[in-house]
């Protein structure tokens, strides 16, 4: 064997084998499921759909991909929903909407604003964005049945608050394959990305791509704290980014590398964009192991919350989470950690009212890697009530 060829197997290698920390896990995951009885979001007429937010189609000027390409990519990856971002053209008017193979079409737009984006979903018309600012693009988008989200939050100036926008992607999977494919990590970077060729699918092949964007969660966790402004995950597919002759990011496996889970009383798309907007689901990095079943609640007497509810707060208040399998859970309350706990069933007692949210950690190769981010619950201090009217 060539030292070439030695040298590309090896950095390969982890991409063709299932780690043995990570293959416990997908069993657990996959068993977790299997003995599934309906928790209190079903009864509550819940149900959780999976989807891919911010993908452009070759109604975008950088991408080619056509909605037959995109509808079954996602099919194959088995998403309920596909929220379209396509950059801010006439072209819109054209995008895929309603059900394809098998999946749900959102239309949207992304639209460009000093080096960040809006991502208006549901938006279905063009207007002019020229001398608008970022509040008055999220009126018209308002106006005309969309809602607006921000998208690439690095590029966001934070200190504006969260102004009209609902809430942001917290990773962006493009602009972490453009981080990778910079400077002198990126030939290890590529080879470990296409190291799936040696191999079957394992899910392992962007492992590179499966970390957590600090910077973003930062800011995020600012932003969050002002009022209820919910995360969800930038798919942010192009089906164009290449290295030669090779393509990076194909459909399919940036499909099922992180996605948004929502819970939703309906797979229709109102309902999914008002779920989402009330910040009621979760991201995650599927391909280390499947999250569906992933909940946190927060309780306090009679009171129950589900993710992106509030919680008044009470001496019995307590946080659940539930994971899929045994991972490591993060507790942080206004963007500061707080404790962590080994799951799967976790019960936090909350010491104190705030923006309350989860990460789970899961070890791949000994290595702890994110593997979920939640919506915040927010614990709030209940009012005094009032002095009794006097006579
Ligand atoms: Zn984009």
């Amino acid at each position: 064997m060539s030292p070439r060829v030695a040298l590309l197997l090896a950095l390969a290698a982890p991409a063709c084998v299932v780690p043995p920390d990570l293959a416990r896990a997908r069993q657990e995951s996959k068993a977790a499921r299997a003995a599934f009885a309906p928790d209190p979001e079903e009864r509550a007429g819940l149900l959780e759909f999976v989807g891919a937010i911010h993908v452009h189609t070759e109604l975008s000027h950088d991408s080619d991909g056509t909605p037959e390409e995109i509808a079954s990519a996602a099919r194959h990856a088995r998403l309920d929903f596909v929220a379209l971002t396509d950059h801010f053209t006439r072209k819109i008017t054209r995008q895929l909407s309603g059900v394809r193979r098998g999946v749900l079409f959102i239309p949207g737009a992304e639209i460009s604003r000093r080096g960040g984006s809006i991502l208006a979903l549901g938006l279905r018309e063009w207007f002019q964005p020229r001398g608008l600012d970022w509040d008055e693009v999220a009126s018209e988008v308002e106006a005309r049945g969309g809602i607006p989200f921000l998208g690439h939050l690095e590029h966001y100036p934070a200190e504006r608050g969260p102004g009209r926008f609902r809430g942001a992607g917290i990773v962006n999977l493009h602009a972490a394959l453009r981080e990778g494919l910079e400077g002198w990590g990126s030939v290890a970077f590529v080879l470990s990305v296409v190291g799936w060729q040696f191999g079957s699918w394992t899910g392992l092949r962007y492992l590179p791509l499966v970390r957590r964007q600090d910077a973003v969660v930062e800011t995020w966790d600012r932003l969050a704290q002002e009022r209820p402004f919910a995360a969800f995950a930038e798919s942010d597919a192009h089906a164009k980014l290449g290295w030669g002759p090779v393509l990076l990011d194909p459909y399919d496996a940036v499909f099922r590398l992180v996605r948004t889970h929502l819970l939703s009383p309906a797979r229709e798309e109102r309902a999914l964009l008002d779920s989402l907007a009330a910040g009621r689901g979760f991201v995650a990095f599927d391909a280390l192991a499947d999250a569906r079943g992933f909940r946190f609640r927060g309780r306090a007497g009679e009171h129950l919350a589900f993710l992106g509810e509030t919680l008044p707060f009470g001496p019995d208040a307590r946080l659940e989470v539930s994971v899929p399998a045994a991972g490591k859970v993060v507790f942080y309350r206004d963007g500061v950690f707080v404790a962590q706990v080994a799951g799967p069933e976790v019960v936090l007692p909350v010491s104190r009212p705030g923006v309350w949210r989860v990460e789970v950690w899961l070890q791949v190769w000994g290595t702890d890697r994110l593997w979920i981010f939640s919506n915040p619950i927010r614990v709030v201090p209940v009012e005094p009530a009032p002095p009794a009217a006097g006579p």
